[in-house]
């Protein structure tokens, strides 16, 4: 028998027990593995808790370290590839319900259990190969959005280069740096589906961590060959007559040089230009002041008094941080954040969930799963907008009132030593209707701290000295930071944009952006925005998932261009305007669309212009090829013999 180095009955105390008997199911050929009464309760917040009593955990913990072990001495694998009723057994017993059957096709390509899915390209026949070498695609940005279309591009087959204004590669995981920065959704599911982590040192891991996963992504898909950093794209202009873009690209160097491509991918994010508010003397404050996406670390908070205004996603992180080291906080909030319980949300995976992460056939696939569907439809039953409910404007509805409940009585409990902190921390709008921070009590704990003061007066003034409040008060402080959010909706500010006939983008959305599933504009041809308007989620699912959905859809328009030999692509106008209609139907029904809340998900319009208000699956379906009857292609003119 071959010795493994770890005791696996200790190791798999570490498992998700409900992805482990999952696995086991393809090392065994035993679906007996998937007992009823072992199925987990389907909860979004849960960590996969089965109820199953401990002696019993320890009975199937010994038989799957059997199966384990005699598959690490050789055994090869008993049902490798299941059969669709096997799979659907599997997919039920870890989800914990029945999944409905619209829900099949979609889960079973995001399990890729034989390592292929809807999303690899498809440029397999010589004529694709060979019209996709003649084309040149320009991407703009080498976040994780840009280096999966560049990825997916090399995989193609299609020539490519990538513009990033930064160094390094990384985007907001480059560009965050402030202290407590940590990704917020699930990090076994927020990586690239086909680049798992099987390392990830906590369940949601901090800043550095993620961007040496990008880092480690550039080299190994050898990307950084075809990247020009701190370089901006300050201009695009389309070319009727040669079909093609040109690009105004200036680096730091400023000198200026002009690119062709045939076609444009954008790939900037929707955060990635900082907001500071429109408040009078802003600019006279006389010490540090930064925003939270551009910390200043030459700037030692240690015994300074310290303002942070703002109290949304990056502050939630950044305060509990730096409350222990600065002499006083002052903390400015318009709105508390609403907060759901993670009490693992700074917790290290353990290193048995490590293990077996890396050396159980299957369990990471059935892990991520398992991650996935909790957030496949996540909270978004309890943020629909009920139009026939008359109770509190606090909620929408009475799920939405029912999960209110839920939270306000978390909060509550963390502060029923503090009294005075109770109404200034439970927030008054519908709880869905901005993103909600992960809670695991750091937040409050530090805003109940001795040194630190929670001020819920409005801000009217900044002055050299400090902060004025509307009781008149100047609260004087030695650092100024800004956790003040982005300038989200002015999508793509940094770039002019001229399309068909010279048309100016910008002009063409006057302030108030859409696109054709957040893709697609007509008048602009062969450009696509990855991560555009309308395509951002509030409570479930990660933009890791909308990204690789986009870039397949990108890379089937190419395909489509090779198939037919056409020139360009665009939507037709009132397949845009339709799409547009429904989507901001569809947003009205939501807590983000209720008229009592404002946040940055709505433009200067008050539109909703940011979120995707349907499920993942309707966004995974919408994108799996473009329809040809939704765009124009326009053909070469014919050649004279
Ligand atoms: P944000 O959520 O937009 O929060 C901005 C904060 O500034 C809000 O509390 C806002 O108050 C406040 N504010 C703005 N202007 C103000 C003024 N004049 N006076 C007082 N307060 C003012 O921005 P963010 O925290 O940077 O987060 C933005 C988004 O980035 C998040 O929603 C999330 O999607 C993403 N994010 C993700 C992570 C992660 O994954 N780990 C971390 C950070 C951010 P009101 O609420 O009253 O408007």
């Amino acid at each position: 028998m071959a010795q493994v180095s770890v005791d696996l009955e200790e190791v798999l105390k570490d498992a998700h027990l409900p992805a482990l008997m999952t696995a086991l199911v393809h090392m065994t050929g035993d679906l007996s593995w998937l007992k009823p009464e072992w199925t987990p309760a389907y909860n979004p917040l849960s960590r996969g808790d089965t109820g199953i009593p401990e002696a019993e955990q320890a009975k199937i913990r010994k038989a799957a370290a059997a199966a384990i072990q005699a598959h690490l001495d050789g055994k090869p694998l008993a049902l490798p590839s299941p059969d669709i009723a096997t799979l659907r057994r599997q997919m039920d017993f870890v989800a914990g319900a029945p999944i409905p059957e619209q829900y099949v096709d979609f889960l079973v390509d995001e399990l890729t259990l034989k390592g292929k899915s809807s999303k690899d390209p498809q440029f397999d026949q010589p004529k694709l190969k060979d019209a996709a070498r003649k084309l040149k695609v320009l991407v703009v940005g080498a976040g994780m959005s840009g280096l999966l279309t560049g990825i997916r591009l090399s995989q193609a087959g299609v020539q490519f280069e990538i513009v990033d204004k930064n160094p390094d590669v990384g985007g907001t995981w480059f560009e965050n740096s402030y202290p407590g920065c940590r990704v917020d959704n699930a990090n076994h599911m927020y990586s690239y589906s086909f680049e798992p982590n099987h390392d990830w040192p906590q369940h949601f891991s901090p800043q550095p961590v993620l961007l040496k996963y990008f880092q480690g992504i550039a080299d190994k898909y050898d990307l950084r060959k075809n990247i020009r950093f701190e370089t901006m794209v300050e201009t695009l202009a389309w070319d009727d007559a040669d079909s093609v873009w040109r690009a105004t690209l200036k680096g730091n160097d400023g000198k200026a040089e002009i690119v062709e491509a045939n076609v444009v991918v954008t790939a900037v994010g929707q955060l990635n230009c900082p907001r500071l508010p429109d408040i009078e003397g802003r600019e006279s404050f006389a010490g540090p002041a930064f925003h939270s996406a551009e910390w200043r670390h030459d700037v030692d908070l240690k015994g300074k008094r310290v303002a942070v205004i703002g109290t949304g996603a990056s502050a939630y992180q950044f305060v509990p941080e730096i409350a222990p080291d600065v002499a006083h906080l002052t903390v400015f909030q318009r709105n508390p954040p609403w907060a759901l319980p993670v009490p693992h949300y700074h917790e290290d995976v353990p290193e048995g969930m490590k293990w077996t992460l890396e050396h159980v056939p299957y369990y990471d696939k059935w892990y991520r799963f398992w991650l996935f569907w909790m957030t496949t439809e996540g909270f978004l039953p309890m943020v629909k907008s009920d139009p026939t409910w008359n109770g509190s404007p606090t909620a929408v509805g009475p799920e939405n009132a029912m999960l209110r409940e839920m939270a306000a009585q978390g909060l509550a409990a963390q502060v029923a030593d503090r009294p005075d902190l109770l109404d200034k921390v439970i927030p008054q709008y519908p709880i869905g209707g901005k993103r909600a921070v992960l809670d695991n009590g750091v937040w409050l704990t530090a805003l109940k701290r001795d040194n630190v003061s929670l001020v819920t007066d409005k801000v009217v003034k900044i002055t050299p000295k400090g902060v004025v409040t509307a009781d008149g008060v100047e609260h004087e402080v030695d650092v100024l930071i800004y956790g003040t959010g982005f300038q989200a909706s002015n999508f793509l500010s940094f770039l002019k944009i001229k399309g068909r006939g010279g048309r100016d983008l910008h002009e063409a959305w006057g302030g108030d952006a859409r696109a054709y599933l957040g893709m697609t504009h007509p008048g602009f041809p062969n450009l696509f925005t990855i991560y555009g308007p309308n395509t951002n989620i509030v409570v479930n699912g990660s933009i890791i998932f909308f990204s690789e959905c986009a870039v397949r859809y990108i890379v089937g328009a190419l395909r489509m261009l090779a198939e037919t030999g056409a020139r360009s692509i665009e939507p037709k106008q009132a397949v845009y305007d339709t799409f547009n209609r429904k989507v901001d139907e569809a947003n009205a029904g939501w807590a983000w669309g209720s008229p009592n809340v404002s946040s940055w998900y709505k433009n200067s319009f008050g539109r909703v212009s940011q979120n995707w208000p349907y499920g993942l699956i309707d966004y995974w379906r919408a994108t799996l090829a473009p329809n040809p009857d939704d765009f124009v292609l326009e053909r070469p003119p014919e050649t004279v013999a």
